[in-house]
Parts: C-alpha cells; structure tokens; sequence
C-alpha cells in the first residue's frame, strides 16, 4: 500500500517501507544527504538532511525518518536551514581549504545552496594524501567521516581493508596499521572511491567534463558486471568507469579491471588501418587491398581452413564466423578459447544433462547454504563472484574451498580441502560413496529423474576415504566433512562451483563428470540455491559457443542430424557440413600435417595461449595463409601475412552472454579510431570476397546492424527465441527464454533434463598428470590468473595502472623449496622445463605446497608460462594439461 504525504506543499506518494528522505529525493528536492549512498541503506551519520514535521519535535534526520501517511515535511523552514547550515558549516571546517576550495561534489553544492562561501572554522589536523594507490588517492583533508567508503568496503565487497581509525579530531580513514593504503589488503576495486561524496577519495585522472554516460558490459571475465563508461569532452572513455546497481549479475559492484581497465582502447599501439605483410614487411593497405589479400589466401585453402573465434567479441561477431566457415568454406573447423579453459565441463555435462551451460545464478550463491568452490580463485579471476562467496560465508553458510593452492578465499572457508594435483576422481568419488554410505543420497529423486545409479554406485567400491586418503593426501574426516554438509546444508541447498583447476588436466572430462555425479547423488540442482556452475573464463565464453563456434555443434547446440541440418538449410540456403570439425589443439598439429593451411584468428592470441609455445610457433609458421583480426598487433599477430583491425567493446554494439547465461547488451560509447571497424562488419566483408572467389552466392552476410544478426541467431536457436534487442534494453535476459513474454530462467533442471534423464557416468582415478616431477625436473608447476591482468595480459599490460600494480612476472616458491635453493623473495630466477623456459622473480609463500610452483599466464619482458606447459591434453576434450608439468629452478 502507497503512502501519501506533503513535502515543501507537494503530494508525493512512496511505497511502505520509504523514508521521508526518498519522498524527498522522488519531488526532486534539493536536500543534502552526504552520507546516503543512493544504493545503500542510510548511514545517518552526516546530519546534513534535517527537516522540520509538523507536529514533531527537533529536526530529524530525513534518511532516518519513516514517511507515514498525512505527514507534512517542510525542508525550507527557517529552523531546519539554520541548523543544516552550522551542521555543512562544520563540515565544511573538516576540509582544508584547499579541499574546500576544489568544490568537491556533493559538499561543495551543498554549501554554495545554504550560501556557505567557507568554513568559519579552520581543521586542526594535516594529513598527508595518500597517492601509493595506482587509480586513486586518498585524501583525508577533503574527508568528513561519513563511513560511506568504509560501508562500501565492508559490507558491499566484503573485504574491510578500511575502517575508521583514531578519535575527535585525529579520527580518519585508514587501514589495518596506519600504513599506505597499498601495504593493505585493498584490491583497488574502487567501491569506495565510487561512493566517497567529496572527493576524499577520487581518481588520480585529471578531473574533466563528461559529456556522455553509456551503459553496457565489461569486457574482461564471465561475471559480466553492468559497466556505465563515461566520455570526456575528448572523447576518450574517463579513466574510471561506473557501475550500475541495477545489474541483477553485478549488483552495482566491479572488480578493478572492469572500474579502471577500461583504458586499454586508447593505447597508442592499437592498429587503426589494415595491413598485409610483404616480403616479411608490414604496409598499411586500403580495406580493399587487405580483404582481397585475406580472401585470396582463404579460398585458395578453402578445404584446409580453420577458424579461431574470438570469446571476448560479441555474440554476433561469432555467429557470422562460424557461419563463414560453415557456409563458405564448407567446414565445421570452427573454434574457440572454451577448448582451453572448460571444454570438459562443457562436454560432460552435454553428456550427463544434455546442456553444457552453468545450472543456476548468482542469486543461487547467496541464498545457498553451502557451496563447495573447486578449483578456482575467485578471487582473482571472478572477483565479483567471489563478493557473493564472501557474502555467503558471512551469513552462515558453509563455504568449502577445494584447491591444492592456498587461495584468498581460503581465509573465509570453513574448510580448505588441499588435494594433491590431479587426485581429484578419487577426492568426489570418495565423498559421493560418504553420501551414498550414511543415508544422504537423494533416493526418490535419483528413482525418477537419473539414470546409470547402480552401474554407478557400484564403480564406487574401491573408494573407501582410507584409498582417497592416500591417493589425494586429504584426511580422510575432511573428505567425510565436506560430503556430509554438501549433501546436508544447515539450510537451503548447495552450489557446486569449479574452474580450470580440475579442468586443464589429461583427467579434465573426468573430473567433471566426478564432479557432476556428486552433484547427481546429493540431488544438489533444480532449486532455489544449488546447482552446479563452470566458472566460465572470458567475458563472452558462454556466447561465443552458444552462438555456434564450436567444431561439434551447431548455433544453439543443435547437433548434426539431419532434422538440424534441414532446419539451417532452410534459413541459411545452404546445408551446413555434417562431421564435426577440428578444435583448435587439433586446427594447430594440422597446420604441421597439411590439414590446415590457412586460419582466420579473430581477437585470439594462440602464440600465447596455446601450451608449448615453440611447437605452436613452429606449426603457425607452415601456414601459407595466416589473418589476424585484433586490437593489437601481438605476438600472433606478428607472423601473420593479413592484419585486419578492429573495434573494441565500446566501440561496437552487440551482446555478450555471461556465466549464469544472462545476455546483455554491449553498446557503442565512442566511434572507432582510424579505419577500424566491428568485427561483424569485417566478416561479414571477408565472407562476400571468399565466396565470389569461390563461385557460392554472396547473400547470407548483408546485414545492417548487429541486432539482423541476432535475430537470425535466436531464429534458429529455440531456448533464446525470446530475447530480442528491444527487450534487451530494459536489462538482461537468461536463456532459456524461448517465447517474447518468457520472463527468462534462473536456474535449470527445476523439472526436467534436456535429455530427459540425467545420467550417472562412472569414472576412475586415472594418472595424476601426463608428466610427473623427477630428478631433472623436481618440481611441479601450475598456472593460473592475477587480479590484476586479463589472461595472456595482452589488453591489461596497456593499461598503466593494472601495470603498476603487478609489475613483473613472480614465481611463487614455497619457503621450504626456496631454502634448497638458498633464494629470498624478489631474487631473479629462471624456471626450466623440457619444452623452454622463462625468467622471473621468486615470492616466497605459503600458498603452494612445497614442491610446487605457481605462475600466472600474463607474458612479461620475454617471459610466458605457455613456453613451459605441456600439450598432453584430455582425450575426450582435448583441453591442455596447464595445471601440471615438471619444472626446475635455477638462480638467473
Ligand atoms: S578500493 Fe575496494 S578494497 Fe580498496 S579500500 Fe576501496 S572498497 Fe576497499
Ligand atoms: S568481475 Fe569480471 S566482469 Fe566484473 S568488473 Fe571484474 S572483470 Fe569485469
């Protein structure tokens, strides 16, 4: 029921529950309110928005105040101006006058209104500016002790790395120890800056007029927080970047990529014209000139063609390549960078469920009441996920952290199951025999919606928690422990969340399949906080294969039948090869066997992406025909014969699809810089030139904007015939959302499987890893993510200030291993394998185990993990083993 009152003479209705400070807000009142994040509940804490009720006694604060039915509020009268203005007055005394001086925002307005032209009283402190932050500073001489960056800190992201420290006039925000801010736990996401209604923290950019606000989606991981850029009168894209709380996946939160590292679109070295390579040379050419070259080179290869697809570009962008492969050059050797991150989970739950996507939401997280995070650092890769792991574990939830690595996520689990690499059959088979021992198997629901139980149950037998105790050196109680609260929460139910670390393994469809058997026992899927969740990798990696770039499926997932190939036939007037074509691991031995001479890499950087660098340096090197499509001319790049340049996310329209399958709109904020164009447009070219070469019809690649080719997509694709552009515009949508008024879905499986049945797999523990640590090679290496680059780095080591941030590549060497050695954190080291090395600098840590390594994939200097990892891949997936291969140490 509305409530009705009178604010300075007008009538405003509000909803029960509002205060008198949204009544307010909602007349558009001018009203101090310093201290109100507009997405938070009231603080209460500045005092600047008293008012006067008729009737009541004092001056209540207005964030504070319940509105109720026939309330008259004046904000004008006399008393309530006089008092506001001693109140902002001294606040005001708070700033020093250079503070003061700079008008910072809200104080700054706030005074000129009450005809403040300063304070009467002058501050009794100095505090230096804290500039050791690289994005922001900290300056406590424009702070007013509001607590509203200390909220953001704590209660938004969960990690408390400010509060306020000292008394009466020494009070002021600090961290743990009264050092720099970046000696603290901080991660720089910059909630607090984004709140801060003074300015006390604010971005080190120059401030500078904004003349646009453009609402669209981050770039970097698969959470797929709501970004709102900001253009400068410049045109360029302001150094910080919004969020936007209305985002039902980011909820108003970023991580630091997505806040500051934005900036990389304007790196000087983006490549705004064509170019075709000549005699070992690089020339700037025309458009023309450079698709004739590109086209030349596909169709004298047409039968021997792979394409990379690229899952940081739109969804649009990768349904016309898959449809220039398929349609043009008549193969299904389509692929994208899901072959190296979660093809084995994408391929095992295709088995066992008949869907290859993330089962529940973000939402599912935080009203779970145990989650199990395997294999993932949230905290460096999904940094706004693991907001809602660390929001979930403050509320009572059961939070249970299996990684061999010491993850920072570790610090609020309830229990850190540390398996040794490559044991993880062992470690799930183990605890679904725990359920299926004590009693906690979902019987009746494994009766009337799973098939393969007893098969299954019985492959369990040897997995007593003695056997998975010595296989994965977990004690056998923690094993027991983590099965009993995964099958019985202390309330609601449980979240099964992994990432690459059971993935990138020879074992990677296994451990999934182990995974999603555990999942099948406990009946942890199909409502309201569980479910199962692949921890997609890119930005748009669920898109890119929902969209149709892999070698296995067609758009939509639909397979080669002849029901399928009929359907695209009849839409895209040719029929679609039949066989699946080749993934990437395979497009790259083919390059050395003949199979593919020519490939078409659209913003991928295999040379640094693929394991075993050398050998796939070498067998790029046969091509006869190698195009690159990018931003940058990178290492990839650099032996291609065609550079084709493109647009970045903001200056392009299209969608992305992020983990919990929400599609959301990426819009363009800024044009494109020199002869840059969408990637759309460039295949869409490429594909007309191909096919005229080639003697096929041209039609099929005539599009005129983004949302044609969406259209077309969801024509053919039945789960997301529902989401249209126009309805995209009121938010994002998630498939499946097959019909224009299907409100979208939170979470699968509630009442069915798409293969009817879900289907127990039985799996065995197989060898931990294709190469084991020996004499020659004592230690083991896993590689993972930063906070603070994207992958390879290849966009986030363009951007200054994630630069400064993780500088240089570090090996983590645990203190054990580094006395053998007899190094010291930041000595220069040189990490051998059999297939390379690189150089870096040791940290000493307690996170890997002892005789295990850890470094992260970003190149620095020469140095890249890629040159030491091994190309032994998963048989079924054919995903590379990245998390294990045997390395030694030696001082550089
Ligand atoms: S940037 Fe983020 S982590 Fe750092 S103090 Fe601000 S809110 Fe806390
Ligand atoms: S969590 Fe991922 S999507 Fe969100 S801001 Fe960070 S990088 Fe971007």
């Amino acid at each position: 029921m509305a409530i009705t009152l009178r604010v300075d003479g007008s009538e405003v209705e509000v909803p029960q529950g509002a205060t008198v400070l949204d009544a307010v807000n909602r007349l558009g009142i001018a009203l101090p309110q310093l201290c109100k994040d507009p997405d938070r509940p009231p603080l209460g804490a500045c005092r600047t928005c008293l008012v006067r009720v008729e009737g009541q006694r004092g001056l209540p604060a207005a964030c504070h105040l319940p509105a109720r039915d026939g309330m008259v509020v004046e904000t004008t009268h006399p008393d309530a101006q006089r008092v506001r203005k001693a109140v902002l007055d001294l606040t005001l005394s708070m700033l020093t006058p250079a503070a003061e001086r700079d008008g910072f925002s809200q104080v700054g307005i706030a005074a000129e209104h009450h005809r403040l032209a300063g304070a009467s009283w002058t501050p009794h402190h100095h505090f230096p500016v804290d500039t050791s932050k690289s994005f922001f500073v900290l300056d406590r001489e424009a702070c007013i002790l509001c607590g509203r960056c200390t909220t953001a800190c704590a209660d938004v992201q969960h990690i408390g790395a400010i509060s306020l420290i000292g008394r009466n006039h020494e009070a002021r925000v600090g961290v743990f120890g009264d050092g720099a801010m970046s000696g603290s736990i901080c991660t720089s996401c910059g909630q607090c800056v984004a709140t801060c209604p003074t300015g006390a923290l604010r971005p080190k950019e120059a401030p500078t007029r904004i003349v646009r606000r453009v609402d669209t989606t981050c770039p970097y991981c698969g959470v797929g927080c709501g970004i709102q850029v900001a253009v400068r009168e410049d045109g360029r894209l302001a150094g910080m970047a919004d969020d936007a709380p209305a985002n039902p996946s980011s909820r108003g939160m970023l991580c630091v990529k997505g806040r500051f590292g934005t900036g990389f679109v304007h790196s000087p070295d983006r490549i705004t014209t064509p170019m075709v390579k000549r005699e070992g040379m690089w020339h700037a050419a025309t458009w023309d000139e450079a698709l004739d070259a590109a086209a030349d080179g596909l169709a004298r290869n047409a039968g021997r063609f792979g394409a990379l697809a690229s899952a940081k570009a739109t969804n649009e962008d990768g349904y016309v390549i898959q449809k220039l492969a398929r349609l043009v050059l008549g193969t299904n050797n389509v692929d994208h960078c899901t072959r190296l991150c979660h093809s084995p989970s994408v391929e095992a739950m295709l088995v066992s469920m008949g869907s290859g996507a993330t089962s529940n939401s973000y939402q599912d997280y935080a009203e779970a009441g145990c989650l199990m995070v395997v294999g993932a650092d949230a905290s460096a890769n999904h940094p706004v996920i693991a907001v809602r792991f660390r929001e979930a574990a403050a509320r009572g939830a059961r939070l249970i952290v299996v990684n061999p690595k010491r993850v920072e996520l570790c610090d609020q689990a309830d229990l850190w199951i540390q398996e040794r690499p490559g044991t993880d059959v062992a470690l799930f088979n183990a605890m679904a025999k725990v359920i299926l021992d004590e009693g906690l198997a979902r019987r009746d629901w494994i009766a009337a919606r799973t098939e393969g139980f007893e098969a299954w149950a019985a492959s369990l037998a040897g997995y007593t928690l003695e056997h998975a105790e010595a296989v994965t050196g977990v004690p056998a109680e923690a094993i027991a422990q983590a099965a009993r609260w995964y099958a019985r929460p202390p309330f609601a139910g449980s979240c099964l969340i992994w990432g690459m670390g059971i993935t990138q393994h020879i074992n990677g469809t296994a451990n999934a399949h182990a995974v999603l058997n555990l999942s099948l026992v406990a009946g942890q899927m199909g409502f309201v906080g569980s479910g199962i969740s692949p921890l997609r990798g890119q930005n748009n990696v669920q898109g890119c294969g929902d969209a149709g770039c892999i070698p296995t499926n067609l758009p939509g997932y639909a397979d080669y039948s002849t029901v399928s190939l009929d359907r695209f036939e009849r839409v895209w007037g040719r029929r679609p090869p039949a066989a699946p074509g080749l993934v990437v691991t395979e497009m790259v031995e083919g390059c050395l066997d003949g199979r593919v001479r020519a490939m078409y890499v659209v913003g991928e950087n295999p040379l640094l992406s693929e394991p075993d660098l050398h050998h796939a340096e070498k067998a790029l090197g046969q091509l006869d025909c190698l195009i690159v499509q990018d931003l940058f001319m990178h290492e990839t790049a650099d032996r291609a014969h065609v550079f084709l340049p493109a647009a970045a996310f903001a200056e392009k329209d299209g969608t992305f699809t992020n983990s919990e399958r929400r599609v959301q709109r990426v819009r363009q904020a800024i044009p494109p810089p020199g002869e840059v164009k969408p990637d759309w447009w460039i295949t869409c070219e490429l594909a007309r030139r191909v096919a005229r070469r080639l003697g096929l019809p041209e039609r099929g690649f005539d599009y005129g904007h983004p949302s044609e080719i969406w259209d077309e997509l969801v024509g053919l694709w039945p789960a997301a015939a529902g989401i249209t552009y126009a309805r995209l515009e009121a938010g994002g949508l998630q498939w499946p959302c097959p019909t224009p008024d299907h409100p979208g879905t939170r979470f699968l499986y509630g009442e069915d499987f798409p293969r009817g049945r879900a289907r127990f797999v039985p799996v065995t523990q197989g060898a931990e890893a294709a190469e084991l640590p020996d004499a020659d090679f004592p230690l083991s290496l896993s590689t993972g993510r930063l906070l603070y680059h994207w992958h390879g780095g290849t966009l986030t080591r363009r951007v200054e200030g994630l630069l400064e941030l993780a500088p240089r590549l570090e090996i983590a060497v645990h203190p054990v291993d580094a006395r053998q050695l007899g190094v010291e954190t930041g000595d220069r080291l040189r990490m051998l394998s059999r297939r390379g090395e690189l150089q870096g600098y040791a940290r000493l840590t307690e996170a890997v185990r002892p005789g295990a390594v850890f470094v992260p994939f970003v190149k620095f200097e020469e140095s890249a993990a890629n040159f030491l990892t091994n190309s032994a891949h998963d048989p079924s997936a054919r995903i590379p083993e990245y998390k294990v291969c045997a390395v030694r140490l030696e001082r550089a």
